[in-house]
């Protein structure tokens, strides 16, 4: 029988180690790549201007590489689960491939997708590829549970063996017998929108430092594998949080929409490591695609993970609710010029180093304002060009020192951290040139300045620059006690307090064990 596919991108904006699309292209006569803008995910909330961007660049990008193999990207609008089931009809579907997707709303999404198509005779196929393993396997290996340390993910990791080998992009010969029908209305029907069509205000646009698509995750990724040094070399606490350009990959954000395959990521490294002395996980960047398996199985194992409430491993603490704190942090106003620098860098490019989002994710949540890191995970996901589901609520989950991480009492200082790695200052005067002018000596803590040095560098603090929002020396020892008392109440059966106590299964890994195996 021969097939009419739709192959569904939804995060692995990608041609290479695209195994459903393969799958998509066995006995296949008519080929309909389709993406889906959906509102639930697909809206300002949750996708800033610079996502947008990226998310539209990546989106030409994969056309591009379509049109290359004779076919088309069709961009369709709606929920995937109404829009689906209409272009069985209309295109007389038999097939349907997508990438195996584990957020919950994904999950449930794809459920009901899987069932609609099957109610039409459609086929579905959905092959793992957006993490380096089958996660659900890590957990099966880990007793039902999602390994809560990076050592016992490792070790299970190590049982399972290496991640599969990426598999190549499509050729023109595995789609000789493929044809994309594609009218002449195409761009009118199923075009990629341009930023304005979508309605969005593009005036605070910079500079396109990261641009989307696969062509540019592969190039990026080319020029790091040449510093064979730097790779082997590679330690994650010795990169800098304030380097004028970046001192790590930033292939997250290519990571993170697929347009970079996490399986190429890892096989090149390995290439670039043979026969060299390198570095080791956790430090390594092997290491560090492991912190994202990590936080991935994490994320599948654990109900409502991007929450406190109803999170069983996440410390319960009495956050505050203070609006004018969190709009002065997410606004980049809390006085203290690292920690406003970091979050203009936020802002403006999308991006910022790991490091810096230890600096201000602990001073929103146990170091200073003491706001929940929900709230910082919210601004993070519309911010940040790589906001990720997983990554995102399990790393602030980690610097509140709510799960995974709990010497709450190590604060990092809004003022000293940033000064290890950059005594001048330059990151600030960079994010923040209204202080360019201070002299080094107080250019992380301008309100030290005496008057004339103020007027010298032309800001007064408290006129031009908002004095510090709090006094960190004070409010980081009271914060300590807080989150004393909150580990204080936590009940002795807390997975997080006595490691190794076994928990009911997780009624989400129940759920995917109802499903059909994952191929
Ligand atoms: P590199 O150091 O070059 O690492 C290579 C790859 O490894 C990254 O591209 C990423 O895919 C993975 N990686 C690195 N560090 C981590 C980590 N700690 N956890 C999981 N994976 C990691 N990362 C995201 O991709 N999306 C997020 O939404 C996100 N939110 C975060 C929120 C907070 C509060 C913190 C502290 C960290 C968050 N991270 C997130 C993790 C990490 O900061 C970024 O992955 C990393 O800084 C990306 O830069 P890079 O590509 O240069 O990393």
């Amino acid at each position: 029988m021969t097939h009419t596919c739709i192959h569904w991108f939804s995060k692995g904006l990608r041609l290479h180690d695209n195994p459903a699309l393969m799958a998509a292209l066995k006995d296949c006569k008519q080929l309909y790549p389709v993406f889906i803008l959906d509102p639930y995910l697909h809206n300002n909330a949750c996708v800033g201007i610079n996502r947008w961007r990226f998310l539209i660049g990546a989106l030409k990008d994969l056309d591009g590489s379509l049109r290359k193999l004779n076919s088309r990207l069709f961009v369709v609008r709606g929920k995937p689960e109404d829009v689906l089931p209409k272009l069985f009809t209309k295109w007389k579907v038999t097939r349907l491939t997508y990438e195996y997707d584990t957020e919950p709303y994904s999950l449930q999404r794809d459920s009901k997708v899987t069932s609609l198509a099957k109610e039409r005779g459609v086929e579905v196929i959905y092959k793992v590829s957006h993490t380096l393993y089958n996660i659900e396997r890590i957990i099966e290996e880990n007793n039902g549970k999602p390994p809560l340390t990076y050592t016992k993910l490792q070790a299970i990791a190590k049982t399972i063996g290496p991640p599969k080998r990426p598999i190549p992009a499509p050729t023109m010969d595995d789609m000789k017998d493929v044809k994309t029908p594609s009218s002449e209305n195409h761009e009118k029907e199923y075009g990629i929108p341009t930023l304005e069509e979508l309605g969005l205000d593009t005036a605070p646009l910079g500079e396109d430092l990261f641009p989307g698509g696969e062509q540019e995750a592969l190039r990026r990724l080319d020029e790091h594998m040449k510093r064979t040094k730097w790779v082997c070399t590679f330690e994650k606490p010795q990169t800098s949080p304030n380097s004028l350009s970046p001192s790590t990959t930033v292939l997250s954000p290519y990571v993170t929409f697929g347009c970079l395959s996490v399986r190429t990521f890892w096989w090149r490294l390995t290439e670039v490591y043979r026969g060299n002395k390198h570095s080791d996980p956790p430090v390594s960047l092997h290491g560090q695609l492991l912190w994202r398996e990590f936080f991935y199985t994490a994320s599948l194992g654990i109900p409502s993970f991007n929450k406190m409430e109803g999170n069983s491993v996440c410390t319960q603490v009495d956050w505050d609710t203070n609006p004018d704190y969190l709009a002065a942090w997410r606004e980049a106003r809390t006085g203290y010029p690292f920690i406003d620098a970091i979050m203009t860098q936020l802002r403006q490019e999308g991006w910022i180093h790991h490091l810096a989002r230890h600096a201000v994710a602990c001073f929103l949540t146990r170091g200073d304002l003491w706001i929940s890191w929900e709230e910082g995970q919210k601004v993070f996901e519309q911010l940040l060009l790589d906001g990720d589901w997983a990554l995102n609520a399990g790393n602030w989950q980690w610097l509140s020192a709510s799960t995974f991480f709990h010497q709450y009492f190590r604060v990092y200082s809004p003022v000293a951290f940033g000064k290890k790695t950059d005594k001048n200052g330059d990151y600030i005067r960079k994010y923040l040139p209204l202080l360019k002018k201070f002299p080094a000596e107080y250019i992380y803590e301008p309100w030290k300045a005496p008057r004339s040095i103020q007027q010298a560098a032309g800001c007064i603090v408290g006129k031009d620059y908002p004095h510090p929002i709090v006094q960190h020396e004070v409010i980081s020892k009271k914060n300590i006690q807080r989150m004393k008392l909150a580990y204080a109440k936590r009940s002795p059966e807390s997975p997080s307090k006595s490691k190794g106590v076994k928990r009911k299964a997780p009624s989400i890994i129940e759920m995917i064990k109802k499903k059909a195996k994952v191929k």
